[in-house]
């Protein structure tokens, strides 16, 4: 098992409320992180003006999309056999096209459309304002690509449409791209530098989904911490900005108290921090609010501050540890979820030991491990030998991934007996008479349902749990309704 908790979205297919009037049929798939999902409702609503409705059935497409990943090997090559499923219903319906979008879109352009010919359009994440003239390229029979990154696109005057969501919770973006240059990782090269969203067209987005009756919205981006909006660019040229737009700029603090402040009864959570840029106001502001969730992801990667070095992450292990006990302090009872790469080059016996003598200092809610893997054209990649045997990295995936376990099993025992607030999402997969839902602390519960709906707040009575779920009985509606 590679990661404690599976995103059992990956390769979803979306669809949205059909458009009357539109006759072509588009079929869309998304691969990795959450950010990928939120660009393909960006592309469905540009291509819904286009005159294409979404469908989940790959026969029927006139145009196929994949969203794809690259963050690991494992992910790209998930795509590569799609494509290859793809190309093989193209044969029966030769009229249908096939578009790669996303990640792997600058790596592999010439490969996929020139050597392989096994797709019609690849578009990268900047560019998808230009599908449009793109599909003209294909009817009329030639190649379309655009991979070009953008310092200003941040796809803000676009209201997504929401695909295949539960009507419940949704994400928004906030920021694009990423300046950290951790060198393991291959997203400033694919989705290229960080820009941040100007907070005005934020808001809207939240207005807009309150009022279809969302409860409650994730604000994305690769480091939302990071987030700072001063009329727009790039955030690495916020040093020339004048003095007006420096003092007036908007960073994540401001920005969270903002949205939390205009929507009290929506809950909020945000995602990815990283510890570099997490700053104590952004804590401070999350005590504020009781509709911002105290459940913080703070990917650490490594326990070894000699391997962090390495990955250049700008910080300790023991500013990590502060950083931690900071958030304890701040916000009693916060809920903190990690990423890990196992194996990382040179990695010895000792580094792994610091990372599992890390995981048993913050005794993490949950986490996502993964094995390192080499990315082409990152600073590890190009100056680092990926030199930790396979055997090895898997050994001690598993030592990690078994101490994970143990303590989401100590953290989700902690609420038992305790009385928590949950969201309703959906029924129950595991018994049609309950509901699921999550915590603001972002377990997941279950319980019957009486005569509660989806999209309640409801307050739950912890009875049982397993290692990653809370069971219960409600025992009524929280004041959030
Ligand atoms: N921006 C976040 C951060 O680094 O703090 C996370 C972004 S990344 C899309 C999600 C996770 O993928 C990372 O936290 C890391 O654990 C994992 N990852 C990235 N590059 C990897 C690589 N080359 N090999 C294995 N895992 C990788």
């Amino acid at each position: 098992m590679e990661k404690i908790i599976d995103e059992k979205t990956q390769g979803n297919t979306l669809t949205l409320e059909a458009r009357e009037g539109n006759s072509r049929k588009l079929y869309i798939e998304s691969y990795g992180c959450a950010m990928n999902f939120s660009d393909s409702e960006i592309v469905a609503s540009i291509l819904a003006d286009q005159g294409f409705n979404t469908t989940n059935s790959l026969e029927e497409a006139d145009l196929v999309l994949v969203n794809t990943c690259s963050i690991r090997d494992k992910a790209e090559q998930t795509v590569r056999k799609r494509l290859e499923k793809y190309n093989a219903v193209k044969r029966i319906n030769p009229k249908m096209k096939v578009g790669v979008l996303g990640c792997m879109a600058e790596r592999l352009k010439e490969k996929f459309l020139e050597e392989e010919k096994i797709v019609d359009l690849v578009v990268g994440p900047d560019a998808y304002k230009d599908i449009p003239n793109l599909l003209k390229e294909v009817e009329e029979g030639r190649d379309a690509v655009n991979v070009i990154l953008s310092k200003e696109e941040t796809y803000g005057d676009i209201s997504p449409v929401r695909l295949g969501g539960n009507g419940i919770t949704a994400f928004v973006s906030i920021t694009r791209g990423c300046d950290n240059m951790c060198t393991f990782c291959v997203v400033p090269f694919t989705r290229g530098r960080e820009r941040s969203r100007d907070p005005q067209s934020i808001l809207r987005e939240v207005n807009d989904l309150a009022e279809k009756g969302y409860k409650e919205i994730t604000l994305l981006g690769q480091n939302v911490d990071s987030y700072l909006w001063y009329g727009g660019g790039l955030k690495k040229d916020f040093k020339n900005a004048s003095e007006m737009q420096k003092a007036t700029a908007t960073d994540f603090a401001v920005l969270l108290d903002m949205v939390a402040t205009a929507h009290p009864k929506m809950r909020i959570r945000f995602s990815t921090s990283n510890p570099q840029d997490m700053h104590e106001e952004v804590l401070h502001i999350v005590a504020k609010h009781d509709n911002i969730c105290n459940h913080i992801h703070l990917p650490v990667q490594s326990g070894s501050t000699r391997i962090l070095k390495k990955m250049n992450r700008q910080h300790t292990r023991e500013e990590y540890m502060k950083l931690i006990d900071r958030i304890w302090e701040i916000i009693p009872g916060c809920s903190i979820s990690q990423d890990m790469i196992i194996g990382f080059p040179t990695e010895t016996e000792e580094d792994h030991k610091e990372t599992m003598s890390l995981m048993e200092y913050v005794k993490y809610d949950f986490g996502y491990m993964y094995k390192y893997s080499e990315r082409p054209g990152t600073m590890a990649a190009r100056k680092l030998e990926d030199d930790v045997p396979e055997e090895i990295k898997s050994r001690r995936l598993t030592e990690i991934v078994d101490l994970q376990q143990k303590h989401s099993a100590i953290r989700t025992a902690e609420f038992l007996g305790k009385i928590v607030t949950v969201l309703i999402e959906k029924e129950s997969k595991k018994n049609k008479d309950e509901w699921s839902g999550r915590t603001e602390h972002n377990n997941v519960a279950v319980f019957p349902k009486e005569n509660y709906k989806a999209g309640d707040f409801v307050k739950v009575k912890v009875t049982d749990c397993t290692t990653a779920t809370l069971i219960g009985k409600a025992v009524g509606f929280s004041g959030n309704n």
